[in-house]
């Protein structure tokens, strides 16, 4: 049976990478992915991907936003210690740090989900090429 939807195929990896920084679904680039600024919609709006694809699916999510925060964090600790050794003003480096492990977290947290969802895809398509989702 024939349906009206249009078939999507996915892209290479760099282009998935490309539009979830920007965003946008890395399957289709359709944008308005995003019920608020933080909050991703279940499907996509264009071309219906469920991005959840199964429970504990966001743990890879997770896995990048708190590498990133820590790759931040660490650079910016050892970054203010070696421009200020000796004389280290250690409360601004602790609000510093601080700042990081509560900011990055909430900023990084749409984007690791479409990196997720982008590169998991990439490679469970890899592995299973005949999957249709
Ligand atoms: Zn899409």
């Amino acid at each position: 049976m024939a349906t009206d939807r249009p078939t999507w195929t996915q892209p290479g990896i760099g282009t998935a990478l490309a539009r979830a920084f920007r965003r946008r679904c890395p399957r289709c680039g359709g944008g308005d992915v995003f019920d608020t600024w933080i909050r991703l919609k279940d499907d996509c709006p264009t071309c219906a991907l469920h991005f959840e694809r199964v429970d504990g699916y966001w743990l890879g999510s997770m896995v990048i936003n708190l590498a990133v925060t820590q790759v931040l964090l660490l650079g910016t600790l050892i970054g203010l210690l070696v421009a200020t050794w000796p004389d280290v003003p250690w409360t601004a480096v602790l609000m510093a740090v601080v700042a990081i492990a509560v900011v990055i977290p909430l900023l990084m947290h749409p984007l690791s989900r479409l990196l997720w969802v982008a590169g998991e895809r990439h490679f469970h398509l890899r592995a299973h090429p005949d999957a249709t989702d």
